[in-house]
């Protein structure tokens, strides 16, 4: 049987950086995948925002330096605003620095240098089964693993092998390209268009990423109705390269870590319940797994690091946004109500915006 110090399920941002870091920190490791193309059909809106951005959210300066790299050449357009526009059509504009990537190259380049590190990347093969010393693959063929990162996605098969998957509500996502617009800022359309969530347009290239993400559908209703309303309204289309997937939102869990089983990214629950943006923190636990995994198997650490390390990161601030998701689905189904409530979070200024999103620089621009 072949043996690793470190298996990592899933090439997506957290496995990646989770293999980069054990990698580095002298573990054997070996990434798999089921997907046939990394990053391929892309499932996300796109969007990152810069790491001075994200450093104003979490207060970990030197992980944010060392973890959440955006490779150059994934960038198809630098951001400086977001616009959020209520049922009514009120826009609410902030300055928020960011970037638009291609989901297809950037999964690709985080891979590739996880590989460039030493780690071991291994696709299309699909992981099946955690074992008390390993993982079982697709095939059949087990291989044996000192540490096993679940990095395997929003409904992640390493998680619930490890009774490790947390109380959340998996949000419905529908994502398509569309012609232009083309602003150097990404709009996002609260109300019916996506009771319960948004939708947004995100300017790529030469092109528009669109999508919507819904707590649950209307009766009767399906995401694609949703969308085509979305873009009948807003004069957009045609959809092209439809995607449908989740998003976990809820509460950051109480633990990550179970006998040789570590998670990262969705498949740990840890994405920004106010927004649905779950790369950053995908990356930025990945690099935290890889570390504890590596130390683990090197020198004897306690796995149970990990928990501390992701918690002191992370926690605070992603359990601050679920709470403020929780108060704000109370009124998000409901037009009049929840743009009487943009409205007012327009008049009164930093406070209360800086509880909802990107802290302290909302400015009112209807
Ligand atoms: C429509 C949509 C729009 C979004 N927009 C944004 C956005 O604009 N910005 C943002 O920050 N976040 C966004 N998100 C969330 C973001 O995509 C995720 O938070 C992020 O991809 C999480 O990264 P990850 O590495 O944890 O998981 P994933 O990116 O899901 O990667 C998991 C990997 O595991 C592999 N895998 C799964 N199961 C197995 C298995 N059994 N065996 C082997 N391999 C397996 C998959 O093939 C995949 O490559 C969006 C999500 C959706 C659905």
């Amino acid at each position: 049987m072949e043996r690793y110090d470190v298996v990592v399920v899933g090439a997506g941002p957290a496995g990646s950086l989770a293999a980069r870091a054990a990698a580095d920190g002298g573990a054997t490791t070996l990434v798999l995948d089921h997907r046939p193309e990394l990053g391929h059909p892309v499932q996300c809106g796109e969007f990152l925002p810069s790491a001075e951005e994200l450093s104003d959210l979490f207060d970990c300066r030197s992980l944010i330096e060392a973890a959440y790299w955006i490779p150059p050449n994934t960038i198809l357009r630098t951001t400086g605003w977001m616009r959020c526009v209520s049922p009514y059509g009120h826009r609410f504009r902030f300055p928020l620095s960011g970037f638009t990537v291609s989901r297809r190259a950037f999964d690709k380049a985080l891979a590739v240098r996880a590989e460039g590190v030493g780690a071991e990347l291994r696709y299309p093969t699909g992981v099946v089964r955690v074992l008390e010393d390993g993982v079982e693959c697709a095939d059949g063929r087990r291989i044996e693993a000192g540490v096993v990162i679940g990095a395997d996605g929003p409904l992640s098969m390493v998680a619930r092998s490890a009774g490790l998957v947390p109380p959340r509500t998996l949000f419905r996502m529908i994502t398509a390209t569309v012609d232009g617009p083309l602003e150097d800022g990404i709009d996002l359309f609260f109300g019916h268009c996506a009771p319960r969530g948004y939708a947004w347009v995100f300017p790529r290239a030469t092109d528009a990423n669109v999508g919507l993400g819904v707590a649950e559908l209307p009766p009767g209703r399906s995401l694609d109705e949703l969308l085509d309303e979305f873009l009948i309204e807003h004069e957009l289309g045609p959809a092209r390269e439809r995607t449908r997937w989740w998003v976990p939102i809820g509460p950051p869990p109480t633990t990550l870590v179970r006998g040789r089983v570590l998670l990262a990214g969705d498949a740990a629950n840890l994405v920004m319940a106010t927004n649905g943006g779950g790369i950053p923190t995908a990356m930025l636990s990945g690099w935290l797994a890889g570390v504890a995994a590596a130390r683990h198997v090197r020198e004897g650490h306690p796995l149970a690091d990990y928990d501390a390390a992701w918690k002191a990161a992370l926690f605070e601030p992603l359990e601050r946004a679920a709470r403020i998701q929780r108060f704000g689905d109370r009124f998000a189904a409901f037009d009049p109500v929840l743009a009487l409530g943009m409205r007012y979070i327009g008049a009164s200024g930093l406070d209360a915006m800086m509880r909802l999103r990107w802290p302290s620089r909302l400015k009112r621009n209807s």
